[in-house]
């Protein structure tokens, strides 16, 4: 993933300072925005309902809630994130059999978050279901999560190219969602910060159904961050806007105290 070397230790955990900016739009088609957002102090996540009597909406909701729910003031853990996501799954579970009509609601979830790792501060990016998170880095976007859809697996089978894959009548069919039992597996990765900065993109299947990564990669520089989500959600309802399009952009900047930090030590001892 990137450019990998030696675990890069960071000064100060304290100094991953992360942004976030979020944005979301029914789109242009649709009459129900099923999507949820989550962008909270170092957990971004974005949820994408479906279900008939529009109950995708409350699905994502749900969702949401119950991984906000373990979400505190500054890093979060893996388990709390595993947690949430397991909360979320029985949250579905209990609204359906309080309402049956819901039966079959469901939602994607993935994101990114801040988590202690080894002593030092790491991205834990998480998916269940098709919507995505997208490293941005040397103006390319780099998809991090894995689809659990019909039309990744059959990419992956080579069973279909990529060209195929674009207007396949499976490409919304997904192969993982919350709100099943047995609860879905979560894919998660983890990874140290970039000493020099990083840029991610979280979003739902909106935005990528109308926009190419270049695109994605370019709107995504935007400034601030919360502009460039704002540019990435107009660009794909532009576009179509066919779907529900929600993004979540996170960046942390190189701590711009380092070289303070260091500078400032002896003197401090100095005047003391
Ligand atoms: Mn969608």
């Amino acid at each position: 993933m990137g450019r990998t070397a030696l675990p890069r230790r960071l000064p100060e955990s304290e100094n991953v300072h992360v942004e976030m900016g979020a944005a979301s739009h029914v789109g242009r088609v649709r009459h129900v925005n099923e999507d949820s957002l989550l962008s909270l102090d170092a957990v971004a996540a974005v949820a994408d309902g479906m279900g008939g009597h529009a109950a995708g909406d409350v699905a994502s909701a749900l969702a949401i809630q119950a991984l906000s729910a373990g979400a505190r003031p500054g890093r979060a853990t893996q388990a709390a994130i595993r947690e949430g996501i397991a909360a979320a799954n029985q949250a579905i579970l209990d609204e359906v059999t309080a309402h049956p009509e819901r039966a079959g609601m469901g939602t994607t979830i993935t994101g990114i978050a801040l988590v202690e790792y080894a002593g030092s501060p790491h991205w834990m990016v998480f998916n269940v279901g098709d919507s995505r998170v997208y490293r941005i880095a040397d103006g390319r976007a780099v998809q991090l999560t894995v689809d659990h859809s019909e039309v990744a697996e059959l990419l992956a089978l080579g069973r279909i190219t990529a060209a195929e894959a674009v207007d396949h009548p499976l490409r919304n069919v997904v192969t993982r969602s919350l709100g099943t039992a047995p609860a879905p597996d979560v894919d998660s990765w983890i990874f140290p910060p970039e000493e020099g900065g990083d840029r991610f993109v979280v979003c739902s299947d909106g935005l990528f159904n109308e926009l190419d990564d270049a695109t994605i990669a370019r709107l995504a520089h935007t400034e601030p961050v919360g502009a460039a989500a704002s540019a990435l959600v107009e660009a794909a309802v532009a576009a179509g806007g066919r779907d529900n399009v929600t993004v979540v952009v996170v960046a942390h900047r190189p701590a711009e105290d380092d070289e303070l930090t260091i500078d400032t030590l002896p003197r401090r001892r100095f005047t003391a």
